[in-house]
């Protein structure tokens, strides 16, 4: 046997005897587990499954052991993946921290902030969120405003941040901030860390229309920040915030569609919910192919993921995959997410009524919550400029 498949073999027992009943089904939004300072479970098994995995390294299996994480090289976290998804084990802990800053301090921290902070982050002890965008700089991040200001010990920060995810609930922010205002715009870029219980910080929730408000607006005023959690260099914040994004596009272009859409697939809504014609075909002709056409773009998908993860085990990644896979991912989730409406009819439209199978509910608050998809981490447009300088080579225009 080789080791990986004793691994694979060790992962299935271990995971079969260790992961409760209850957490082997697909969650909803608010079963999600989330680190920080006053970490809540939902349920009494969320609290095991996650003090079990987290004792393994596994809330971070491509971390290093050194730092508390799994230490698993990416062929054995694919294994791991598989064998939770074979059993529908949820994850047993969700954060920024884990997805993005994690592997960006990895790549460009100091080791004193590696020390401080991925320990904490495999542990849920802190809670990330990200102060990106600003007013004035979304789609054109590098003009961000919020400013650092060099005071010897500390910097001071002054300024704003929105579209902060989550932000009332998270205990650190991570920071795009100016800290020289006259060098060319990504030239004058720093990357900061910063406790969100730091005085000066103010937070405004936004109201949305479903009646949630995970977005916020944050304020600073004269925000002292430690020298020490500027991460890389000063004004080199940008190569930290581009090598973040990278991270970023990757999880949104890998979000699972049972955690967000349900298990109900679009053959088994077409069963259920449009039926066949007397050849045995599907009756409406129009959907059959658009149903075909979806199915064979994720399958397109699907294999050419496993392409790049095999030729970056070979160690000769295509740069460009990457690129390319938020943009393709996410416009097929929302390509799934029309489909599926089409199929249940109105009774893919309900919102929280008795009257609607749990199914129909999920399906049409994935329609609306995957619209974000195309929005967040860069917006679909901005990517396809991406995509048509760096993977495709095409002139500006
Ligand atoms: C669900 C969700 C969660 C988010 N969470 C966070 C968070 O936690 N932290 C954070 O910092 N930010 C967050 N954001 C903000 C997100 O990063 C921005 O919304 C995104 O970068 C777009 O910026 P904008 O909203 O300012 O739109 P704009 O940049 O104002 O764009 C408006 C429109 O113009 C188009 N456009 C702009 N420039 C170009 C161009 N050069 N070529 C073609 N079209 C263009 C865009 O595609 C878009 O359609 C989140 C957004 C969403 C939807």
């Amino acid at each position: 046997m080789s080791e990986l498949d004793a691994f694979r073999e060790d992962t299935r027992q271990w995971l079969e005897a260790n992961c409760p009943e209850s957490m082997r089904t697909v969650g909803r939004r608010e079963d999600m587990v989330a680190p920080g300072r006053n970490q809540k479970f939902p349920s009494d098994d969320a609290r095991i499954w996650f003090e079990r995995m987290r004792d393994k390294g596994w809330t971070c299996p491509e971390f290093p052991s050194e730092y508390g994480g799994g230490g698993l090289d990416a062929a054995k976290a694919k294994v791991l993946r598989q064998e939770m998804q074979r059993l529908k084990c949820r994850a047993p802990l969700s954060d920024l921290g884990i997805s993005m800053l994690g592997p960006a301090l990895l790549e460009f921290g100091s080791e004193a902030q590696k020390a401080e902070h991925i320990p904490r982050i495999v542990r849920g002890e802190i809670r990330w969120c990200q102060g990106y965008s600003e007013p004035g700089a979304g789609s054109d991040l590098a003009s961000v405003q919020c400013r650092a200001e060099d005071k010897g010990d500390h910097y001071l920060v002054n300024g704003t941040k929105i579209w902060t995810s989550f932000a009332t609930e998270s205990d650190w922010i991570f920071c795009l901030v100016r800290t020289d205002p006259d060098a060319p715009k990504r030239d004058g870029i720093s990357f900061l860390l910063i406790d969100m219980e730091t005085p000066g910080i103010s937070i405004a929730p936004i109201q949305l229309i479903s009646g949630d408000s995970e977005f916020c607006q944050v304020f600073f005023e004269d925000v002292k920040v430690p020298k020490k959690n500027m991460v890389y260099e000063a004004n080199k914040g940008w190569t930290v915030a581009k090598g973040l994004l990278k991270h970023e596009r990757k999880m949104i272009s890998e979000l699972s569609q049972d955690f967000i859409g349900g298990t109900l697939t679009l053959r088994q809504a077409a069963d259920e919910y449009l039926g066949y014609d007397k050849n045995g075909k599907l009756k409406e002709p129009g959907l059959r192919a658009a149903i075909t056409r979806h199915e064979m773009n994720m399958r397109a998908i699907e294999l050419t993921a496993y392409r790049a993860h095999l030729e970056g085990l070979a160690g000769e990644p295509d740069s460009r995959i990457p690129l390319i896979m938020k943009y393709v991912s996410t416009t097929e989730f929302q390509v799934k997410d029309e489909l599926m409406t089409e199929l249940l009819g109105y009774r893919g439209l309900g919102w929280d009524d008795a009257y609607f199978s749990e199914e129909e509910l999920k399906s049409s608050r994935s329609l609306l919550f995957n619209k974000s998809l195309t929005i967040a981490g860069g917006t679909n447009e901005v990517q396809l400029n991406i995509i048509a300088k760096r993977a495709l080579d095409l002139p500006e225009s």
